[in-house]
């Protein structure tokens, strides 16, 4: 890796001290912000305000690029697919998915992930390492790049490949990058981070920042969830939920929203459903259904349309609020749980 400074790894404060030390003057950090988060600029040379001598010792010493962007698939649904390359060389993805109102930028936490569910094409993977800061925040200044300033990026999830919560002092500085003030200036809420339920983090990434969390749920009983998220048998939907019912940051002004794979008879049944409020009841909380998007390295399937609307419905009529999540990107390989390094050739198509 460079052992030059990298300049997406520092907070604003941070900057601001290391430009000091080098005996610069405080200002400079802001206009280096202004150039790199605002302006989307990553090379020194195209800072006009900055003195020759400091464009200079920026190229010299320091990285702007951690990333580099090897292709991007565009979905017939206009989702975008980026494949990005680490300076080490390792790939990661990210993912823009345009919606009515909103662009949301899926962004990538490790190279791989530990964790191994069953149904998750990046567990498939194995892990290999962390993402830097600077790794996490170039996802955003690509995804920006590449869309510009008439389509912006209005959300984030930390949904891509990796658990967040397995890197959570990267995570946190990052998020710190996307809400300051001088870089990009992002609402908190407007940022949500997905766990599978790390849960001694969740309390400690609540009070960091006031992002959105998520919780991936998909089970209703400790044997099911056993087998799809290996880290249930450590710990339990009692020991989660626990966690989750006595975080005082969850409220019904900042619900937890619950991810809900539907995989065909593992986990689709009306008594799943039936379950659910009440395993739930006493967390402010929303459900987002998502049907199984299938992939070559995971058995499970969609159920059928009527076993989803019948799985929602019970919902509803439990007073639930639910949403059906439409599938983006699948044709591409960039739906949920498809994120592996794989080419779309290669990739199970469906529309
Ligand atoms: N590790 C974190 C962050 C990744 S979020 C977490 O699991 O929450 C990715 C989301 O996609 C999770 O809700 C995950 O459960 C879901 N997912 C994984 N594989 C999927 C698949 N094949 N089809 C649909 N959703 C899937």
């Amino acid at each position: 890796m460079s052992e030059r400074t990298s300049f997406k790894d520092l907070s604003p404060d941070e900057l601001r001290e290391r430009l000091e030390a080098q005996g610069h003057e405080r200002f400079r950090a802001d206009q280096l912000l202004a150039w790199v988060y605002r302006r989307g600029v990553a090379e020194p040379e195209a800072m006009t305000d900055l003195s020759k001598a400091l464009r200079e010792e920026l190229c010299a010493e320091w990285n702007f690029r951690p990333l580099s962007c090897e292709r991007i698939d565009v979905s017939k649904d206009g989702t975008r697919k980026f494949s990005l390359r680490t300076n080490d060389g390792a790939l990661i993805e990210s993912v823009v998915i345009p919606e009515a109102r909103r662009n949301t930028l899926c962004v990538s936490t490790q190279v791989g992930c530990a964790l191994a569910c069953s149904f998750c094409a990046t567990g498939a993977m194995g892990f290999d390492r962390n993402l830097q800061a600077s790794e996490i925040v170039d996802q955003l200044c690509i995804a920006r790049e590449v869309l510009g300033a008439d389509d912006p990026i209005t959300n984030i999830v930390f949904m891509g490949m990796g658990e967040p919560l397995m890197n959570l002092p990267n995570v946190l500085r990052a998020i710190e990058i996307f809400i300051a003030p001088k870089a990009f200036a992002m609402a908190p809420r407007r940022i949500t981070v997905s766990t599978v339920g790390v849960i001694s983090r969740i309390g400690p990434l609540l009070e960091a920042a006031p992002v959105n969390l998520a919780v991936s749920l998909h089970a209703t009983t400790n044997a099911v969830r056993d087998e799809l998220v290996p880290l249930n048998r450590s710990v339990p939907l009692e020991s989660l939920l626990g966690t989750l019912r006595s975080e005082p940051r969850i409220t019904p002004r900042r619900p937890v929203f619950f991810e809900y794979t539907l995989m065909a008879g593992v986990n689709d049944s009306p008594e799943d459903a039936g379950r659910l409020p009440n395993l739930l009841r006493g967390i402010p909380c929303r459900i987002n259904v998502i049907p199984m998007n299938p992939h070559p390295d995971a058995p499970q399937r969609a159920p059928e349309k009527a076993v989803v609307d019948r799985f929602t419905q019970v919902l509803h009529e439990a007073g639930m609020i639910v949403t059906l999540r439409r599938s983006r990107g699948s044709d591409i390989a960039a739906a949920c749980g498809q994120l592996a390094r794989r080419a779309p050739r290669e990739a199970t198509t469906q529309s």
